[in-house]
């Protein structure tokens, strides 16, 4: 078990590519943590760094306080699971949970200790005696996992574990991995780019953008307290929804209502003028006069849906907004790709009871929960309010 620590840690590739900005992050002993950002954004270079496969450009790793960097990976005793699962087929699944232990000349009745616990923790004990080709890949990834707990590393490290599996299989293992961490109380560190899987898995999740993080925090901070655009877009299926607001007063003016501003966004505003962009999820649309409505709702405005996608215990109802005028939309940032549908509208999403009954081409009757809008500064993206801290 360990605490990791990365102080100052950064990566400049050979060809000049930037893949770590300075970095610094406490990763606590026993910790399921996750690094969570699109493709390309640092993810597993900064795993390989503190597994020992890359060296930083700069900064030191700790663990628990001891310098470890430029240590070789050996010497580290982190186990490392890769998406494929690096199996060997011509082995059955005893040899190769046990694999690392015979490397390591254990003792015979040792190894077959750990490996019948292994198996017995991963479901495996039927398996023992089949080739990796008569399993299923949630298997082998078990097998795979099998052979980095037989070791007692210090640290799980993970890079998209998952992600050769269907999206059954997917969810079957990240309990199977969930309850796992828990029994062995193993710091973890978990690459994804799957927001879900990273909010359904991670005590705390590091979202990451082109070599720096964004913010750190809960599942549930960076769901409700988002540091900035980007991390509000990232975390949430459907996406946050983006809009020009303009402070008038102790009013809020959106595109298709204004609202009495809440306490705690007065607060928040500040001494802030001008256009703003606010952020409401689609699952705090609701249709007036239905029995989930709850919280501060706005008074209705009417929409005419565009489209609707049915889940069964919801609904994603699809409509447009007329959203001001043209020099607001071309205020906003454009990586929010807030690109209008037609001249002058944004589409937006809201998640609705299924029971709502709302239909493709009707006008629909919404409001929202004004207490979970966020608002944030056009120039800088940041969330107004949000601590200074979670953003560097
Ligand atoms: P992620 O795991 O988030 O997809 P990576 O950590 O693999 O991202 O890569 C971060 C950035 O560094 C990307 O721009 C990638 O192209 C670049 N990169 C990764 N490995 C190398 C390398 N060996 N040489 C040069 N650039 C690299």
């Amino acid at each position: 078990m360990a605490e990791i620590v990365l102080d100052g840690i950064s990566k400049r590739y050979a060809d000049g590519t930037e893949a770590l900005a300075r970095t610094d992050l406490t990763i606590h002993d026993g910790e399921f943590f996750i690094l969570v950002g699109p493709s390309g954004c640092g993810k597993s270079t900064l795993l390989n760094i503190i597994v020992g496969l890359e060296q930083p450009s700069g900064g030191d790793i700790r663990v628990d306080g001891e310098p470890v960097t430029g240590r070789d990976p050996r010497h580290r005793n982190m186990a490392m699971v890769f998406q494929s699962y690096a199996i060997y087929p011509h082995m059955t699944v005893r040899e190769n949970i046990a694999f690392p232990l015979k490397l390591a000349k254990l003792p015979r009745n040792e190894i077959d200790s750990r490996v019948r616990q292994a198996a017995d923790m991963l479901e495996l004990d039927a398996l023992l005696e089949r080739k990796p080709a008569e399993l299923s890949g949630g298997q082998r990834q078990r097998v795979a996992m099998g052979r980095a707990i037989v070791r007692k590393p210090v640290a799980f490290l993970l890079d998209e574990p998952l992600s050769n599996l269907d999206a059954k299989l997917r969810v079957q293992m990240r309990s199977v991995l969930s309850r796992l961490q828990k029994r062995l109380g193993t710091t973890t560190v978990y690459v994804t780019h799957d927001q879900t899987e990273a909010m359904t898995l991670g005590q705390r999740i590091a979202v990451l953008r082109g070599g720096r993080i964004q913010q750190v925090g809960t599942p549930y901070a960076l769901y409700r307290q988002p540091a900035n655009l980007f991390v509000a877009g990232f975390v949430g299926s459907p996406a946050m929804n983006f809009l020009p607001a303009e402070v008038r007063g102790d009013r809020l003016v959106l595109p298709m209502t204004e609202i009495a501003l809440p306490s705690g966004l007065r607060t928040q505003i500040g001494g802030h003028t001008g256009t703003l962009i606010a952020g409401i999820r689609p699952e705090h649309f609701a249709v007036p006069g239905s029995p989930e409505e709850g919280g501060s709702l706005s008074s209705g405005f009417e929409v005419k849906v565009e489209m609707v996608e049915w889940l069964g215990s919801d609904l994603y109802a699809h409509f447009d907004i007329a959203a001001g005028n043209a020099a607001q939309l071309q205020a906003l940032p454009r990586e929010l790709d807030l690109s209008p549908v037609r001249e002058g509208c944004l589409r937006l999403v809201a998640r609705l009871e299924a029971s709502a009954g709302v239909s493709t081409g009707a006008t629909q009757p919404l409001c929202f929960d004004a207490n979970r809008i966020c608002l944030f500064d056009p120039q800088t993206g940041r969330r107004l309010g949000a601590s200074a801290q979670v953003c560097e």
